[in-house]
């Protein structure tokens, strides 16, 4: 959804120019570029400590992001009737994930405002039976 030049690490160090919603210790909020907007005030929340995706980011950053969305998404709701919003992320090289830099898009959602929630397709990949079990052992007790 943004250009590859755009790196996020640069953007909090004040290295390239970005529209600042919010910057708070750990978490800050920004508008996309231009060409990447699926609405007004669709706005990205990223760690100011790096992290590649939600697989390696530390708790800290992980609330601070949570938080922040939670914020923002009280605020749209608040200043531009937003009674809705939609959180997107995607992490991992199969994900589409466009900047390697843990990011949530936070959608402001209206009233047949025309944006699907979830797209109409199931996955096309296929798993053997046991996946459940095999998903369950892999988790941290
Ligand atoms: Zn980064």
């Amino acid at each position: 959804m943004t250009s590859k030049s755009f790196v996020f690490c640069g953007l909090l160090a004040d290295q390239d120019e970005a529209t600042w919603v919010a910057r708070r210790d750990k978490a800050s909020a920004f508008l996309p570029l231009a060409e990447g907007r699926l609405s007004l005030a669709h706005t990205v929340v990223v760690p100011n400590d790096h992290a590649v995706g939600i697989h390696d980011a530390s708790a800290e950053s992980l609330q601070a992001v949570v938080l922040l969305a939670q914020e923002l998404a009280r605020a749209m709701e608040t200043s531009i009737g937003a009674r809705g919003v939609n959180i997107l992320n995607a992490s991992g090289p199969d994900s589409d994930q466009s900047v390697p830099h843990l990011h949530v898009h936070v959608f402001p959602r209206w009233k047949g405002n025309g944006l699907d929630t979830l797209p109409p397709t199931f996955s096309g990949h296929s798993l053997d039976n046991g996946w459940l079990s095999e998903v369950r052992a892999a988790m941290t007790p």
